[in-house]
């Protein structure tokens, strides 16, 4: 901390990335990133427009915002591209709270909404989740603030119906209701349909995930013009080139191939039903994921020495250390190869802990 830090932010805990360590080769599962690449038609985009990068790129993002509207089935007027989604969850927090009106959440969700709470200072409300994680939709009725749902949750992978979104939505009337779809493109359910209904809800959504474009960062807000130009109003006000032209170019280009990346999360889901029931077999207890990744616990290991046992053999997972999830790894969807590779490990440690344990018992 610099002696100039101004006091707004000298309490501040900043949100901590999965790792991304550069020192060996990993088999990453850790941010729940695509394992497939991106497509030709998205590199060559990009070498286009990397061509023109002496130029500014288009501050309205107009051909994307036209080609989203394509795909997800409303007008450019009802969509604000990103840089990555993250940064329209801070855009929500800045244009819809602020000291008199809160955000509510659930409380094991996606650890970025606390850290925004605090840097705009805003007040939390965290809501228990039920036995299971499961989120109740009762608990989120006529709160007075604004509401972020991750639906599939983060990192429990449960998903909620949207009948369940929509019960929040008709109960909030007076409240922005963001639906971080951030995971919904592996077998969830999309509120996107009902923002033409409800004036108050925002859908985000990444490329992050199903688009295979996490380095490239680029994400959408979508929901009815208004918000979406308050939401356009702040990005002006922060970053009005927020999206650079190589994204915009292979947003294009990703959107013009919706077909291919939509196989790449149907085979995702595939090998994450797959591998689910292989760790179910070796004892794993695991929640009911509609995303890309798992979130897994074993009764007989703690979640921390499993974390650190797969990272010895080169596989990363990511451990949480909050108390109430300290037991479980969330374990992103690879390849078939790479969970194969995942399983035997993991059967290893399994034995070596069993070994281990025997030997403890009878003094061998
Ligand atoms: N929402 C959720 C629930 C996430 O897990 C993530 C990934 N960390 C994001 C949003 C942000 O993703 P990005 O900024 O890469 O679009």
């Amino acid at each position: 901390m610099s002696r100039f830090q101004s006091e707004r932010f000298s309490r501040l805990e900043a949100y901590v990335p999965g790792e991304q360590p550069r020192d060996r080769k990993y088999i990453k599962l850790n941010t729940n990133e695509s394992p497939y690449p991106p497509s030709e038609a998205v590199l060559d985009a990009v070498r286009a427009a990397a061509g023109a990068l002496n130029l500014y790129c288009d501050p309205t993002a107009l051909r994307l915002r036209r080609a989203a509207a394509e795909v997800y089935g409303v007008g450019p007027d009802r969509i604000l591209p990103v840089n990555g989604s993250d940064e329209i969850l801070d855009f929500a927090f800045m244009a819809f709270c602020d000291r008199r009106t809160a955000v509510a959440y659930p409380e094991t969700s996606y650890g970025f909404y606390s850290v925004l709470a605090d840097l705009h200072g805003i007040e939390k409300r965290e809501i228990p989740l039920k036995d299971g994680f499961s989120v109740d939709p009762r608990d989120y009725l006529g709160l007075h603030c604004t509401i972020v749902i991750a639906n599939p949750n983060a990192p429990t992978g449960i998903a909620l119906e949207p009948s369940g979104i929509e019960e929040i939505l008709n109960a909030n009337r007076d409240s922005v209701v963001i639906v971080d779809e951030a995971y919904v493109d592996f077998g969830a359910r999309s509120v996107l349909p009902l923002t033409e209904k409800y004036d108050n809800l925002l859908v985000t959504r990444t490329f992050s995930k199903s688009h295979s474009l996490a380095g490239a960062r680029l994400g959408f807000g979508i929901g009815d013009p208004a918000l979406i130009a308050d939401l356009t109003a702040v990005k002006d006000s922060t970053n009005p080139y927020n999206v650079n032209a190589m994204t915009q170019a292979a947003g294009i280009a990703a959107f013009e191939e919706n077909g291919y990346y939509a196989d790449n999360c149907r085979k995702v889901a595939r090998t994450r039903d797959r591998t689910a029931r292989a760790l179910s077999a070796l004892g794993f207890e695991l929640t009911d994921s509609a995303a890309n990744f798992l979130f897994v616990r074993h009764p007989k290991i703690p979640g921390g020495e499993l974390y650190a046992k797969l990272r010895e053999r080169g596989i990363l997972v990511r451990h949480f250390s909050k108390p109430s999830i300290a037991e479980y790894n969330r374990i992103t969807v690879g390849t078939p190869e790479q969970m194969e590779t995942l399983l035997g490990a993991l059967e290893d440690i399994l034995s070596e802990h069993r070994a281990a344990g025997d030997a403890a018992r009878y003094g061998r």
